[in-house]
């Protein structure tokens, strides 16, 4: 049988795929640290467990209503207003399973063959493998580590044409972890308001997970005139430790949610009911127990930047959210491992990472930034240092 054509440039998920290597040379008896993963290293709250649970037993095991049950739309326009100050009525709401199909179902709702995408670099793996599923064309800006991997609003003014119908946003970003001002943000949003026929998605997926009290804006919030270009997406998957979870949502222009919920009425139907319950009560309930995860996670960058920037030459900026260190390798490119292979590239250098020292750590290639690795660092303390001390291993034996 043969594939559909749009599957020709399809690649699957390359962070899915190398924490799948490293769980198959942990299964061949490696002794594997994996720092290539994109999720926390938490419990979920014993309390949001609960609330699955007794959902479960007073029957909320059905088929719900496609994009959300009430409750949970209602848990999520409160979660705007608290949070964003974003005023949305049910209508305005989608719920879906993840962010990740919140991200696709727009996508897919709203692009023609050839229609542009404007992502800027570096970015989630996913949204141009998504775009390219939708037939959509990903125009790919660069935004090096001199703008502190940001968007201009020069750039993005130069990249819109006529068949732009979408800017992705993600700050804090996943994967370097950075964050646009209140100013930044007001700058872009111009440049929208002054192209009515582009849409912002905000992906805010990392809101909660941020650092040194940096405060977090979201552009429809910023500059409310634009507000009904942009779609906000969210999630439960990363600030309360919901991956396996799947529950997303969003927050946008009626229209487009209608047709979102009827692409998902026709694909997977509502979100899982069990976890939806959970979800309402994770956005409803007490969010104090995130100081004391960011306050760790605080601890954990702090530890890897310092050991980085004292053992190695990799090279990193300070993020202030989410939980990913995205240093600059180009220091190790031409090098050559004790084996007598040359590192030509970050992949080179992922590879011989993984093979040599057993660190599985994303290279920058796959967020269309070479020449640098994404670590996580949602990993215990004590894993975090054992992981240092074999990288700074690894590459000190490179010549
Ligand atoms: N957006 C970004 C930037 C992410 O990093 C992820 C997950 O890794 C998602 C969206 C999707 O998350 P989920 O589908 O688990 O809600």
């Amino acid at each position: 049988m043969n594939l559909a054509q749009r599957l020709n440039n399809l690649r699957p998920s390359p962070t899915l795929s190398l924490t799948e290597k490293a769980g198959q040379l942990k299964a061949a008896g490696r002794q594997i640290i994996t720092l290539s993963v994109g999720e926390p290293d938490f419990a979920t709250p014993s309390w949001i467990i609960e609330a699955a649970h007794q959902a479960a037993l007073i029957g909320q095991t059905r088929y719900t209503p496609v994009g959300g049950t009430p409750a949970l739309k209602q848990a999520i326009i409160s979660k705007f207003a608290r949070d964003n100050r974003l005023d949305y009525t049910p209508a305005e709401i989608v719920a879906s399973s993840g962010g990740k199909q919140v991200i696709f179902n727009a996508l897919f709702a709203t692009l023609d063959a050839g229609d542009e995408v404007i992502i800027p670099t570096p970015y989630w793996v996913s949204y141009p493998d998504m775009v390219e599923l939708c037939d959509g064309r990903s125009v790919i800006i660069e935004c090096p580590k001199s703008q502190d991997y940001k968007l201009s609003p020069a750039q993005l003014e130069a990249a819109i044409t006529p068949r732009t119908k979408w800017l992705i946003l993600n700050a804090p970003s996943n994967p370097t972890g950075m964050m646009y001002s209140f100013d930044e943000l007001w700058q872009l949003a111009q440049v929208i308001r002054r192209n009515p026929h582009v849409m912002v998605m905000s992906d805010d997926i990392y809101e909660h997970l941020i650092y040194d009290g940096t405060v977090f804006n979201t552009i429809a919030q910023v500059e409310p005139d634009i507000r009904h270009q942009v779609l906000t997406v969210n999630g439960v998957s990363k600030s309360y430790a919901m991956t396996g979870w799947r529950i997303g949502y969003a927050g946008g222009p009626r229209h487009l949610i209608e047709a979102m919920t009827n692409i998902q009425s026709q694909s997977t139907s509502n979100p899982c009911s069990i976890a939806q319950a959970a979800a309402v009560a994770a956005l409803n309930g007490d969010h104090s127990f995130l100081n004391e995860w960011c306050h760790q996670y605080q601890s954990r960058r702090d530890y890897m930047l310092q050991a980085m920037h004292d053992e190695t030459k990799l090279k990193c900026i300070r993020p202030n959210g989410a939980f990913y260190l995205f240093p600059n390798c180009d220091a190790y490119i031409d090098c050559t491992t004790p084996q007598g292979q040359q590192i030509t590239s970050d992949l080179d250098l992922s590879a011989y990472l993984l093979d040599q020292a057993g660190l599985a750590v994303v290279p920058g290639s796959a967020f269309g930034a070479p020449g640098h690795l994404r670590f996580s660092f949602a990993l215990s303390m004590d894993d975090l240092q054992k992981a240092m001390q074999v990288l700074t291993q690894a590459l000190e034996n490179l010549r």
